[in-house]
């Protein structure tokens, strides 16, 4: 199969983590005789750099003719002073709309190897975590209208009824994949929005008698994922919860550099990112951990691409590196092999096999 993969690498340790993601590629390309292309895309900081722009038309325009994007980060302090509009986040919320990616889905899972790297207890962990956020991506408070009036700051949240519909629905059909639990995260109990968001769930669920459906508060939510995240199946919630409890549930699973997440909308070219953001701390130091890289690339070729084995390939030659006892910086424990950014890739290429 011939796949044309627009590639932003962005800012910070962008480069260097994308650089190991297309090398995996490159390796199940050549295992599995298809075709990867690259099309590179600049956006973010590098972008306000070349061009004044965190993500001009054309590079946007380059994306949405792609089988799929895959990204690094971007970001950095070096363009905080940046008015509003031209900041490099701006550029990632234009690609996320320009491409119509409703739907982020972000996996929370404990590798088996990496159990000690979880903060909580270990009892906890050895009940299981696994779950997975769906988290709603174009709408609500990131998208509604900022405005600043003397001093007073307004940032609407709104919500329509189709939205919340079909994010709704990937929350169901992403349960009905699994173990056909749902959990919907809201705040009914203050906002609006969040009452519609229930009343649309609920009248979903009928649709779905198969996929068990609860509410939950976002602040119990929170309190929740550390106190008993196994009893998560699939997490549904708006664009800043899902934001906000995404990163901590990152964090059970020892750290943030290791998880991957998708971005689809109605079509099936998707975007694939990390969930960190640009480290601009450990940038340019061969230390960063490329495996949420990785295993985004490995979600392209699963959810965009229709290549399970291929994305088993990948996991697989992950999990082994692990086994193996290879770690990177962040996840590095007692009796391990620490190794940089560079080599965590030659050496999760060398494990994947067909
Ligand atoms: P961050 O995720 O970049 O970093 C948080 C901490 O995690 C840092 O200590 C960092 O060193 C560490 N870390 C992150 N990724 C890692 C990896 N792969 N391996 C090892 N350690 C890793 O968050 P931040 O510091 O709040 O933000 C830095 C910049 O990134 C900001 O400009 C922010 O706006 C931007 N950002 C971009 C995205 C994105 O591009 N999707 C997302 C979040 C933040």
């Amino acid at each position: 199969m011939v796949k044309n993969i627009a590639v932003i690498r962005g800012d910070g340790i962008g480069p260097e983590i994308v650089e190991q993601a297309i090398k995996v590629l490159n390796k199940v390309a050549e295992l599995y005789g298809h075709t990867f292309d690259y099309t590179d895309v600049d956006m973010g900081g590098c972008a306000i750099d070349k061009y004044g722009d965190p993500l001009p038309e054309s590079e946007l325009e380059k994306c949405i003719k792609s089988d799929s994007v895959l990204l690094g980060a971007v970001g950095g302090d070096k363009w905080n002073d940046v008015p509003g509009q031209m900041r490099p986040e701006k550029g990632l919320l234009r690609l996320r709309a320009g491409m119509g990616v409703y739907s982020n889905n972000r996996p929370t899972k404990i590798w088996k190897q990496l159990a000690d790297a979880s903060p909580l207890k270990k009892e906890i962990v050895d009940k299981g975590i696994d779950f997975i956020i769906v988290r709603e991506l174009i709408g609500g408070i990131y998208f509604g209208e900022h405005k600043t009036e003397g001093d007073t700051a307004v940032d609407i949240l709104k919500y329509s009824e189709a939205e919340i519909e079909r994010i709704g629905r990937i929350g169901f059909e992403t349960a009905r994949k699994r173990n056909k639990k749902l959990c919907s995260v809201e705040k009914s109990n203050v906002l609006d929005s969040s009452r519609l968001w229930k009343k649309i769930l609920h009248r979903l669920a009928e649709e779905y008698p198969d996929v068990e459906l609860s509410d939950m508060l976002v602040d119990n939510c929170a309190m929740q994922i550390v106190k008993n995240p196994s009893q998560f199946d699939v997490v549904v919630t708006e664009n800043m919860f899902g934001d906000i409890l995404s990163d901590e549930a990152s964090m059970i699973t020892g750290s943030i550099g290791m998880i991957p997440s998708s971005s689809l909308g109605a079509s099936s070219c998707g975007l694939y990112e990390p969930i960190h953001g640009s480290a601009p701390d450990i940038a340019g130091k061969d230390i960063a951990n490329p495996i949420g890289t990785i295993l985004s690339a490995a979600m392209m070729l699963r959810f965009s691409f229709d290549m399970p084995d291929e994305a088993d390939a990948i996991e697989n030659a992950v999990s082994a590196y692990l086994d193996a006892g290879y770690r990177t910086a962040d996840i590095m424990s007692y009796g391990m092999t620490q190794v940089g950014c560079e080599k965590c890739g030659d050496l999760i290429k060398s494990y994947l096999v067909k």
